[in-house]
């Protein structure tokens, strides 16, 4: 953080203004659970950017800290799968971070069901997502909430990881992390068995669960409450055992569960092939320990076998959402959230 607080501290009042000058906010285009973000202008470049505006000093429990954790991170993290941090400026009591911009996610590419996907445009998906991650933790960063509207996707088909705002470094053995991360639908076994030490496996374990609805065009484990969680990846992948899991029935949260069955994925994942579901199964195991590693992944022979991963700019995009339609899609999202108790 020392970088950041202390290119913005030394610039003086004027320059402080000239920077913020330099962008034009227009329309929101989403808001996170921290902050509003805007589409607009670097306007030295004609550059459109997303302008990610977070007001300081609100709250009292730990979100100005993700702020700094995303800055600090992005600053970190330069690579082709990682969203772009091109500038951070102040402005009254805000912190604006600008990023490039990136029209569309990977969420919505998967709800868009005009979009018919081909198995080398998932491999292609698949490629770019364990690239940036391992990027990530070749730098000890966790990204801790891999999902899929957190790739984002440019007009020419590259995808980024971006919204760091849980982000930590990691590989200190015995530092003490908490478990509340990542979204429930992606949340590794040992987080929702409450572990405090966890290592890349959380985020290999999420990239598992984006595979899978890739495949499915569905969210594949969406339970609806932490117990719900844990029920439906027992009954999609059977109740583990101490033997599978050495020191599972050590961690804070376990219990006894229901024993199901181990069932072969293929009878869920018809029309994958065998390399895929390898691949996938590596992912999905419940030892985080066994569970295969981004850089092992990217080294998978389902990454070499054919079919080639789809040509960039041949892969399928949403059609181009207005700001109309982003805003009703996201209304509607509430909408479903506080009707329906399946809340991710
Ligand atoms: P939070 O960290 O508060 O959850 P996010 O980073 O997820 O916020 O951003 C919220 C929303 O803003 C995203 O779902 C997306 O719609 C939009 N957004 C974020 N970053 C960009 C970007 N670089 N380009 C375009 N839209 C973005």
């Amino acid at each position: 953080m020392a970088s950041v607080a202390a290119s913005l501290s030394s610039r003086s009042a004027k320059q402080k203004a000239e920077v913020a000058r330099n962008y034009q906010k227009d329309g929101k285009v989403g808001e996170g659970a921290y902050a509003v973000v805007y589409s607009g202008i670097q306007l030295s470049t004609k550059r459109k950017v997303a302008i990610k505006k977070i007001k300081l000093g609100q709250f009292r429990d730990g979100l100005d800290m993700s702020a700094i954790r995303e800055v600090k991170t992005l600053q970190e993290l330069r690579h082709p799968n990682v969203v772009e941090l091109v500038e951070v400026f102040y402005q009254k009591t805000n912190l604006n971070l600008v990023l490039e911009f990136l029209e569309s996610d990977l969420e919505m590419v998967i709800k868009d069901k005009s979009i018919v996907f081909m198995p080398g445009d998932v491999k292609h998906w698949m490629l770019m997502t364990l690239r940036g991650l391992d990027h990530c933790h070749r730098n000890w960063i966790l990204h801790r909430d891999m999902k899929p509207n957190n790739l984002l996707i440019g007009h020419d088909g590259q995808l980024k990881i971006a919204d760091f705002g849980l982000a930590r470094d990691f590989g200190d053995r015995g530092r003490q992390l908490t478990s509340q991360v990542v979204t429930r639908w992606y949340r590794a076994p040992e987080l929702l068995f409450g572990a405090r030490e966890y290592g890349y496996g959380v985020d290999i374990w999420a990239v598992g669960c984006i595979f899978a609805e890739l495949l499915l065009r569905n969210p594949y484990l969406p339970g609806n409450s932490d117990m719900d969680q844990i029920n439906i990846m027992f009954q999609a992948l059977g109740t583990p055992t101490e033997a599978d899991w050495p020191g599972l029935s050590t961690l804070p949260n376990f219990m006894q569960y229901r024993q199901y069955p181990k069932t072969p994925l293929r009878l869920l994942f018809t029309a994958a092939g065998a390399d895929t579901l390898e691949l996938l199964e590596s992912m999905l195991i419940y030892d985080p320990n066994k569970r295969i590693s981004a850089r092992e992944a990217l080294l998978h022979p389902y990454f070499f076998n054919k079919p080639r991963p789809t040509k960039l700019e041949n892969l399928p995009k949403p059609a181009r959402e207005t700001e109309q339609a982003v805003l009703k899609r996201k209304a509607a999202e509430l909408g479903e959230l506080t009707n329906a108790p399946k809340k991710r």
